[in-house]
Parts: structure tokens; C-alpha cells; sequence
């Protein structure tokens, strides 16, 4: 393990965040981990240190949690990726880029998000919503085992057999909260050869092309995965087809497809456009009905941009109390997006009225007054015997985290 201090010249290359307005976080010291026994060594540094630490992924936790004035594990050298039959165990360092091109050179990917410097732990331990899941689920119900250093420096691989109720846990709770997971083990699914749509309409028509993406888009077939963009520029329908594509009740806008690209430049195409370093606020909530035409009408007249992203399909499929991820029964989520914190507030509660409640815990958003149910659902009470069971003393926490005030 490397300790990396404020004088070192590498020290603010590696504690930025991907978010600028958690940039002024600094980290008492960074500590390199290249190895679960260096995971274990920064945990005991930290503790006889009485400092607190958080495990940095990709650095792309919209609340800043993988920021800290403490130690800060970096862990972006712990990114091997091994592939074995279908099984592919990953290091918990990996980003999805490289996580995606090395598994397409062995036929395979994993259902997961696009942004390519995304971390695999973060994105895996908060659920994984992605082009693939309509198909087979969420990145986290493709989770066959992972290897944890818990907050005494034990170290455990935990899957449906062992410490089975830490797998369940760790499959969808929210990054952070039981342990530092060092490496994922998944079933791998074929890298699929697949459609890139795009279809486009000027911004006065957004109100009916929400209407009609939101009666067609959480209902198709499971090999159409398509999200839906209203901003300053226009309405944009996007996203992957398996196999021919049809665009429904949506085939009115301007269509452009490819299909010649392999899955990784596919996804690659798609995330083109990734945040720079203006501040950009959101906030998100998930829908199990339509929104209504007013409220629609409503929405497209302020000044956000409203992301839509379809549920339904595999990732329904699993009961909500099956793993830690308990939003099952949602039809979409909706995240409201701009510079402005106030233009955001107004357009999530324009929304807020129709929402189910439930909030993907991978957007995390401190404005939640319930967050425990916003976040877990019925899952609360059991994730908290867990969190009791493997960080009896909270040394993984931070606000809305498990274990902590409600
Ligand atoms: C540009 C962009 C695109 C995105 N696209 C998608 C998408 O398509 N689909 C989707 O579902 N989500 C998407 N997200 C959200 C993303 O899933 C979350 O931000 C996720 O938490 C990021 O993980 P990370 O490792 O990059 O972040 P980090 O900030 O490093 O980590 C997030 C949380 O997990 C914890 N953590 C990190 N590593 C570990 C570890 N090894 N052990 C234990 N805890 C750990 C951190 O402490 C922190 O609490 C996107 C976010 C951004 C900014």
C-alpha cells in the first residue's frame, strides 16, 4: 500500500472527483490499494488513526460519497479482469470501458450503464440500470460472488452459500455501507451484435412524444432499450435494439441507426457527450404509471432537462425481496437535470406528486425526507440487521447511510 499525501505530486490528479462540486474535498491521505492486503492495511491505518475512509471507485457518486477528508482507498489499480468459461471475476478498481472492451475480446459483456469511467463496484453495488437490463436484469442480478474486507480487517468472498445475507446485501444496497469489495464475480451474457437508434423531433413537439415514449417504451419488447431526452436542443429517443428495431407509435421522428458497430463502440457512442466540469444538479425519483398529459405539460415548459429512462422487461422479473435492489415494480425513471438548483427542485416537484416514492440509490439525493424508504423499500429493516451484523461500529458511513439516522 502507498500512503499519498498533500505534497505528492500525484496527490490531486487522484482524489478528483468526477463531480467539480465535490473538488474541494482533500483527503487527509490517499491510499493506494493494489491488492486485498493492502485493503486491510489502509482499514487498520485508518482506524488506529481515528480516521474516517471511504472507497473510491470511479469517482462518480452524485452526493460525493466517494470523497473525504479522511482516507480516501483508491483503488484503480486493483482493476484485473479474468474470464473463465462465462465466469469473469473483476477487480473493484475496473471502469466500464475497459471492463466492456475486455470482455467483448472473449465474446462477453455484462448488463450494465454506459458512462465509460464509471466505477464496475459503485455502479454493481447500487443495482446497474443499463441497454442490456430490459434483457437480463440489472448489472447486480448477474453477481455470483465478491471478495470483502469488512470494517475489522476480515476478509471474506461472500456468495449464495456464504455469508449469503452480505451477497444479498451487497447486490443493490448502495456502495460503501458493509465493507470494501475488492473483487466481482459474474456470469457473463454473449456480447450481443445489436441495433444503435436514434431518433430526433424539435422541442415543441415534446409533450406528445413523452406521451407516447411513456405508453411503449417500459412495455416493449425486452430487446429494446430505449431512454428518451428533452433538453434546450430538441426530444431524442436512443438507446440499442437486439436484432431489428422497431420503433412503434415512435417512428414519426427523424431515425438514424447503425448497426456495425461491436457492443463496446456501440456503448462508447452513446455515453459521447459525458459531464465536463460545469456543476450540474439532478434529482431523480422512479414511476409506475404514466405521468398525466397536464403534468407532462407542465414539465417541458420549465427549464430542465428531463432524462427518462425505461424499467420493465428482467428487471420486474425479480421480486423485490430477492436481492437488495427493491424497486421491481417501477415503469421509468425520471431524472431532472440542469446548472440551476432551484430550476431542478421545481421540476422534480412538478413530478413528485405521480412518483412511486422509491429512488435509485445509485442517485443518491440528500433532499430526500425519507430516504430509508426512498432507497430500500421493505428491504430497510433487514439491510439494517445486516449493516448491524458486519459494521457493528459504523466505520463505513456517511449521511442516509445504512446504520445511520433515519
Ligand atoms: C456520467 C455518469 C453516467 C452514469 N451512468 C449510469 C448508468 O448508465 N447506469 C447506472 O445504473 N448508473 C449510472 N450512473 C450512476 C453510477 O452508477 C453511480 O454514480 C455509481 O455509484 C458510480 O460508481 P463509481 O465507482 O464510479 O463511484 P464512486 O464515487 O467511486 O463510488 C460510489 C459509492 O460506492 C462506494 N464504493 C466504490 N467502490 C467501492 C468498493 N470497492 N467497495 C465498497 N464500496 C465502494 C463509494 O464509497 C461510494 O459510496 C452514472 C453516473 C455518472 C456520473
Amino acid at each position: 500500500m502507498e500512503l499519498i499525501g498533500p505534497d505528492h505530486e500525484r496527490y490531486d490528479e487522484l482524489r478528483r472527483p468526477a463531480h467539480p462540486q465535490y473538488a474541494g474535498i482533500r483527503p487527509h491521505v490517499i491510499a493506494r490499494c493494489e491488492s486485498t492486503g493492502d485493503v486491510v492495511e489502509a482499514l487498520s491505518y485508518a482506524r488506529s488513526n481515528n480516521l474516517p475512509l471511504t472507497p473510491r471507485g470511479g469517482g462518480h457518486c452524485f452526493a460525493g460519497r466517494s470523497s473525504t477528508t479522511g482516507v480516501m482507498l483508491d483503488l484503480s489499480t486493483l482493476s484485473a479482469i479474468s474470464v473463465r468459461d462465462t465466469v469473469t471475476t473483476i477487480g473493484a478498481g475496473a471502469r466500464l470501458a475497459g471492463v466492456y472492451r475486455e470482455l467483448h475480446r472473449h465474446g462477453l459483456t455484462i448488463p450494465g450503464g454506459c458512462g465509460p469511467t464509471v466505477g464496475i463496484a459503485g455502479l454493481t453495488l447500487g443495482g446497474g440500470l443499463g441497454l442490456l437490463g430490459r434483457r437480463y436484469g440489472l448489472t447486480c442480478d448477474r453477481l455470483l460472488a465478491a471478495t470483502v474486507v469488512l470494517a475489522d480487517g476480515t476478509i471474506v468472498t461472500c456468495d449464495a452459500e456464504r455469508d449469503s445475507d452480505l451477497f444479498w446485501a451487497l447486490r443493490g444496497a448502495g456502495g460503501g455501507q458493509f465493507g470494501v469489495v475488492t473483487s466481482l464475480t459474474f456470469a457473463a451474457v454473449p456480447s450481443p451484435q445489436a441495433t444503435l437508434f436514434v431518433i430526433t423531433w424539435p422541442r415543441a413537439r415534446a409533450a406528445e412524444v413523452i406521451a407516447a415514449w411513456q405508453g411503449w417504451a417500459p412495455d416493449a419488447p425486452d430487446d429494446i432499450t430505449a431512454s428518451l431526452e428533452v433538453t434546450a436542443d430538441g426530444v431524442k429517443v436512443f438507446g440499442a435494439a437486439l436484432g431489428r428495431f422497431d420503433p412503434g407509435p415512435l417512428g414519426d421522428g427523424e431515425i438514424a441507426l447503425r448497426d456495425d458497430l461491436s457492443w463496446p463502440d456501440l456503448k462508447r457512442t452513446l455515453s459521447e457527450g459525458e459531464p465536463d466540469d460545469r456543476v450540474i444538479h439532478s434529482r431523480s425519483e422512479f414511476f409506475r404509471a404514466p405521468l398525466p398529459r397536464d403534468a407532462v405539460a407542465d414539465l417541458v415548459r420549465g427549464d430542465c432537462e428531463l432524462h427518462f429512462t425505461p424499467m420493465g422487461g428482467a428487471y420486474n422479473r425479480v421480486p423485490g425481496d430477492a436481492t437488495a435492489f427493491a424497486h421491481r415494480g417501477e415503469r421509468f425513471l425520471l431524472e431532472h437535470v440542469g446548472p440551476e438548483r432551484d430550476a431542478v427542485r421545481r421540476s422534480w416537484a412538478l413530478a413528485h406528486r405521480f412518483a412511486s416514492g422509491r429512488v435509485y440509490q445509485n442517485f443518491p439525493d440528500p433532499e430526500l425526507t425519507d430516504w430509508a424508504t426512498a432507497y430500500h423499500g421493505e428491504n430497510f429493516d433487514r439491510l439494517s440487521g445486516i449493516k448491524q451484523k458486519y459494521d457493528p461500529d459504523g466505520v463505513f458511513h456517511f449521511p442516509q447511510a445504512l446504520g445511520g439516522a433515519r
